[in-house]
């Protein structure tokens, strides 16, 4: 039995909480607060793309397929934040 890597709890219980069996290394709490942060990533994607303006330079992103637009999305958010 090892601790979490990320905060040193014991609590690492795979067979319970519906956890997946990925992720050995962290705790419950750890495993679950990744999970959700890579899905509010998603949520600033989305969000980001609902926002774009009319005409923007960006609208095509909205037409790629689902596997692309997370690369591309992320590179014109990086391209908007350097512009302010
Ligand atoms: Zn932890």
């Amino acid at each position: 039995m090892s601790a979490c890597v990320d905060c040193g709890s014991w609590a690492i219980n795979h067979h319970l909480y519906g956890r997946d069996g990925s992720r050995p290394d962290l705790c419950d709490t750890c495993y679950w607060r990744l999970k959700a942060e890579k899905f509010r990533r998603d949520a600033e994607r989305y969000r980001w793309l609902r926002d774009l303006p009319l005409g923007s330079k960006h609208e095509q992103i909205g037409n790629m397929p689902g596997d692309m637009w997370d690369a591309a999305i992320d590179a014109a958010m990086g391209e908007r934040e350097g512009a302010t």
